[in-house]
């Protein structure tokens, strides 16, 4: 049974997207069976993945308000050996055509029970909103994670983030949890970023992964060569923090499981 997680924060460029890229591929390392949803209109993930998003069949736009079957929006040859469902400028008009729909904050939940068994684990990467389209990347979820900068004011966007995303779980997903809390772009010789993760690790405890992204011009570089960092560069230390990162979360949820049997 896939694992669905929603990669969130209404902030723009905190690392969503990076992390979304990189995370799927990592995982997809592993011999997970991944699939990374691309629902930010800008479609930076699906150029990251080596999908020109001009030159796509479907996007989550069909996905999310034709109706197609996801089979026929999956596509199957990225870089980083996932599968993907683009996103792209067409991703926009299914916000506005969400609001006249019925149900219209469950319609990628639905779309996912297709290939909810098939797959280990499914990335959302959300836009830097909280959108409709973010709603229904939270009803479809089992847990967000949350990307952040370590600086002035982090902390107090995060406690009003975390709030909301608890108030929307109420309307339209009681179960759903935190995955974490993700320092990205860390300089550790950056005094506050040290003061911000500190405030953090004491606000948030274990809900803050251990794994740590560094700043690293790799991770930058790697998607105008359409590719996750670990086949552009793999020996960057982006690279391998997102590949540890991969493996915090599948320690995690072993560790979820057998707390739960
Ligand atoms: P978001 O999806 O939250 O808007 P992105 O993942 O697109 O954020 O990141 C914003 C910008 O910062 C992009 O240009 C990206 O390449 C860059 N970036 C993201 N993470 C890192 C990192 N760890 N080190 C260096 N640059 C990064
Ligand atoms: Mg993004």
């Amino acid at each position: 049974m896939a694992k669905v997680i929603a990669i969130a924060n209404q902030k723009g460029g905190v690392g969503k997207t990076t992390t979304a890229v990189n995370v799927a591929a990592s995982m997809a390392a592993t011999k997970r069976k991944v699939l990374l949803i691309d629902l930010d209109p800008q479609g930076n993930a699906t150029m990251g993945s080596g999908i020109d998003k001009y030159d796509v069949d479907a996007t989550s736009y069909e996905l999310l308000i034709e109706d197609k079957p996801i089979n026929e929006v999956i596509v199957t040859e990225t870089t980083g050996k996932y599968h993907l469902i683009p996103g792209n400028s067409d991703v926009t008009a299914a916000e506005i055509k969400l609001m006249e729909l019925f149900a219209r904050e469950v319609r990628l939940r639905k779309a996912l029970d297709p290939v909810r068994d098939y797959y280990d684990y499914v990335f959302i990467d959300c836009p830097p909103s909280l959108s409709q389209l973010t709603v229904n990347a939270m009803a479809a979820a089992d847990s967000v994670l949350v990307p952040m900068q370590c600086e002035y004011y982090a902390l107090e966007g995060l406690t009003a983030l975390m709030d909301t995303i608890k108030k929307l779980a109420s309307v339209v997903n009681p179960d759903l949890k935190i995955e974490g809390v993700l320092r990205t772009m860390y300089d550790p010789r950056n005094r506050l970023a040290n003061d911000v993760s500190e405030q953090l690790k004491r606000h948030f405890g274990e809900q803050v992964y251990r794994t740590v992204i560094p700043r690293n011009v790799r991770l930058a570089e790697a998607p105008s060569f359409g590719a996750p960092a670990m086949y552009y560069d793999k020996s960057s230390t982006g690279a391998k923090a997102y590949l540890a990162l991969a493996g915090e979360i599948l320690r995690r949820r072993d560790k979820h499981l057998k707390q739960a049997s």
